[in-house]
């Protein structure tokens, strides 16, 4: 029988974190099946049922284990939700260690690869003689980012939104200070201080696999490979786009549903809007996207959550029980019963992007969102609320040109008449048809990337290479 080349994964707490490295590993196994795969999760709380379920369909050679859960209780509630995940992996440090230890006991480990919010499992690699790599579910500009904070650090003084010189990165369109990532929106936070360690830890890894595609991210790409050939950073492998294949609905009432309504409307008719697995709006701005979706008079699918003044309440699924819909405004839901569709907390993503219906998403810009919408060819309309996600805003807006933006007022609001406005302009303004074009351009360099030939299966194969070499090198 064929000796098979084992790596263990480890991604952070929460469904979404869950899903981007276990679909990487499913890819990884699919194109190289001499691997296998453990994977070794993390939890808050008692595991999240939408990640039970999903785990329960993984192929052979990937195994999953479940460390003992960190109590709520353990972690200081009213903390940003990053924060929350990194604590998290600090107290699963010691069951991690052991779960390490008991699997080089009885095979060889090439690899452990990591999510970034469990980023220091990789100090155990050089005590357990193994290779460390992280597995990083965004942009390559996000990576990017993150490598070049403590320079920016030293070249930029005070807040990075009041900076009158947009941000450089390498190889990446200068972007303003106010659109990075919310961990450095306060440099004289302790989040900051250790966001500045973690990033100068990350360049003594062995490598970084990134979730994006040449054709997408050139320039990005182009320079990260650059300073990793200087040996300044770890060498970088972008193998996406990766993301879930077909349904992850939870429930197959809501499937059915969706799916069902879909099929009523005409094609290419109905904008999808979503804020991804925890995104919420507060009370206000509920009202003002009802109306700004009424006023629009586009069709609509709208997957809608219980309001709450902090922008990642729901994640790591700590929402309230309470029933999203009695948030609506009065009488919306009559008003619009031939507009649109609302369905409470959770909608099958990718079945309603793959559907003939959808025309446009507006969406929170979640990375997997990202790159669901573009390998489906939909556009987007853009609405960051926390992480990276204005990043990812800017790029999809300001670079690829694949989608549009609403203005914010004076208060963070995006009122309802310049919601209207632009879904108008996406839905059916002049403006879309060159949106259109270039989102379908984009989706086809996406399949070509990981197809046969692709750029992101060679370097999947390439890292592939690697680890079964490490592999034979000292346990030959
Ligand atoms: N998702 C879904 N239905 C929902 C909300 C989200 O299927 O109602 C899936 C979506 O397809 C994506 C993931 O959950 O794969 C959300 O990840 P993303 O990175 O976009 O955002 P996050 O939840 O991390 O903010």
């Amino acid at each position: 029988m064929e000796k098979k080349t084992h790596i263990a994964v480890v991604p952070s707490p929460g469904f979404s974190h869950l899903v981007p490295i276990i679909e990487f590993s499913k890819r990884f196994i699919h194109l190289h099946p001499d691997f296998h795969v453990t994977c070794i999760i993390p939890t808050l709380g008692s595991p999240p049922t939408s990640s039970k379920a999903y785990l329960q369909s993984l192929p052979s050679n990937i195994h999953s284990i479940f460390l003992p859960p960190i109590s709520e209780d353990a972690i200081p509630k009213d903390i940003y939700v990053g924060k929350k995940i990194q604590l998290t992996i600090t107290n699963s440090l010691p069951s991690l260690l052991d779960e390490l230890k008991s699997l080089t006991s009885k095979a060889p480990l090439a690899a452990i690869v990591a999510d970034p919010f469990a980023f220091e499992v990789l100090d155990f690699a050089k005590e357990l003689n193994t290779l460390s790599f992280m597995y990083f579910p965004a942009s390559a500009m996000t990576l990017s980012f993150f490598l070049y904070i403590p320079k920016l650090d030293q070249q930029i003084s005070g807040e990075f939104r009041d900076s009158t010189q947009l941000i450089q990165l390498p190889g990446c369109v200068p972007i303003h200070g106010s659109d990075l990532p919310d961990p450095v929106q306060d440099r004289s936070s302790q989040v900051y201080e250790e966001l500045l360690e973690r990033s100068r830890r990350l360049c003594l890894i062995d490598g970084i696999l990134v979730n994006s595609f040449v054709e997408m991210e050139e320039g990005p790409i182009r320079a990260l490979k650059e300073e990793a050939e200087r040996g300044k950073f770890p060498l970088v492998y972008p193998v996406g786009p990766i993301t879930q294949i077909g349904s992850n609905q939870n429930g197959s009432d809501s499937e059915s549903e969706c799916i069902r309504w879909l099929e009523n409307q005409p094609p290419n008719s109905v904008l999808y809007v979503s804020f991804g697995s925890g995104g919420t709006l507060s009370q206000h701005q509920i009202n003002e996207l009802a109306f700004g979706l009424e006023m629009s008079e586009q069709k609509f699918l709208w997957v809608v959550r219980a309001p709450s003044n902090s922008t990642s309440a729901a994640y790591l699924g700590s929402s309230t029980n309470e029933d999203p819909l009695q948030f609506l405004p009065e009488g919306f839901l009559e008003r619009t019963k031939e507009q649109g569709l609302v369905i409470p907390s959770w909608a099958p993503q990718i079945p309603i992007l793959s559907h003939s219906s959808t025309a446009a998403f507006l969406s929170h810009c979640g990375w997997n969102s990202v790159l669901e919408s573009i390998q489906h060819g939909v556009p987007l309309i853009t609405w960051p609320l926390f992480a990276e996600q204005r990043m990812n805003s800017f790029m999809l807006t300001n670079v690829l040109k694949v989608g549009l933006r609403p203005k914010v007022n004076n208060d963070s609001i995006v009122e309802r008449d310049e919601i209207a406005k632009v879904i108008k302009n996406l839905m059916e303004g002049e403006e879309s048809k060159e949106i259109r074009r270039r989102v379908k351009d984009l989706r086809e360099n996406a399949i070509s990337a990981v197809k046969e030939d692709g750029s992101s299966t060679k370097t999947m194969a390439e890292v592939a290479q690697k680890w079964k070499s490490f592999s034979c090198s000292i346990y030959k």
